[in-house]
């Protein structure tokens, strides 16, 4: 396995310089576009890693299959009251089909919409929570948030704010859509490793066992919907070409990170800032599909 990480890793390092770091918030412009990490977290305990497997970066999007997971627990599946559990062309920053008067809910808890709209049915302090889940499965009690990168998406993330205020004019969000976003934009800004994603993904692939309470939902519904969304929508607007290509339940950030959750057999982190037009780590889009090709990994 180490030897097939290391190989793997080489075979998809050239990739990153065809991709760029992403800038629209301008803090994360600053990643080192030469790091890459790959790390495996197996069920049977084994972990493997290589490169830059314990370099920290923002979770960014990643946060949002966590944010799922204490909406799910806070109110069951009333949650898809609010946003919806289908797929979507459009990028993840969309925003223009809120405002059509068809328009319900956002289409999906992975883009920024329908993340926002879960991210406020959190109770109580939200991001905190938030972080807390993160550390508590990861078992790494020192993970926190990059202040510079909050700051920096708090202050330029306008696009967003679009969002927060129109969710919360067609009546998708209760409260203030100031202070919900303040928790979105924080909770993107927790710094984690590869290997960080791989335990997350690890906590998932072996059927979400181990937490003291579920609260609304049970274990295996919460299980079902976080891999079946990360399926249909945690890979954006090309899903579906990622579930032909790599087959494995994932989510991706603008950070540079994928995590990806291997049903009963290992959760995998990679990281590599570069990204490729869709917001999706170029190199790490490579990685999984090695992965997935020298490991027999997809799920279909
Ligand atoms: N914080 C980013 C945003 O809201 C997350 C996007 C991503 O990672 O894809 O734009």
């Amino acid at each position: 396995m180490q030897k097939i990480l290391e190989e793997v890793l080489e075979e998809n390092r050239h990739l990153a310089k065809k991709g760029r770091v992403a800038s629209y918030i301008p803090a994360l412009a600053k990643a080192n576009p030469h790091h890459i990490g790959i790390c495996i977290a197996e069920i049977n305990g084994n972990m493997y890693k290589a490169g830059d497997a314990d370099a920290k970066f923002t979770i960014q999007s990643i946060s949002k299959v966590i944010a799922l997971m204490l909406a799910l627990m806070d109110n069951g599946e009333k949650v898809f009251e609010k946003v919806g559990r289908e797929g979507t062309e459009d990028p993840f920053n969309t925003l223009y089909k809120l405002d059509l008067p068809h328009t319900e809910k956002p289409v999906n808890p992975m883009i920024n919409a329908g993340a926002i709209a879960t991210t406020a049915q959190i109770k109580g302090d939200k991001f905190g929570r938030i972080l807390e889940l993160i550390r508590r499965i990861t078992g790494n009690l020192s993970i926190d948030y990059s202040r510079e990168v909050y700051i920096s998406e708090k202050e330029t993330g306008e696009k967003n704010k679009a969002i927060a205020h129109l969710l919360k004019a067609r009546g998708i969000i209760e409260g203030d859509p100031d202070e919900v976003l303040d928790h979105y934009f924080k909770q993107c800004s927790i710094e984690v490793t590869a290997c960080d994603l791989a335990k997350i993904a690890l906590f998932m692939a072996n059927g979400c066992q181990g937490l003291p309470s579920y609260g609304e939902i049970d274990r295996k519904t919460l299980y079902r919907n976080l891999l079946a969304i990360m399926t249909i929508g945690g890979m954006y607007n090309v899903s579906g070409q990622y579930a032909a290509e790599v087959g494995v339940p994932s989510k991706s950030g603008v950070g540079g990170g994928i995590m990806a959750s291997v049903p009963g057999r290992m959760g995998i982190g990679v990281f590599s800032p570069p990204l490729d037009e869709n917001g999706h780590s170029i190199a790490g889009y490579g990685i999984m599909k090695s992965l997935s090709h020298r490991l027999d990994l997809s799920i279909f």
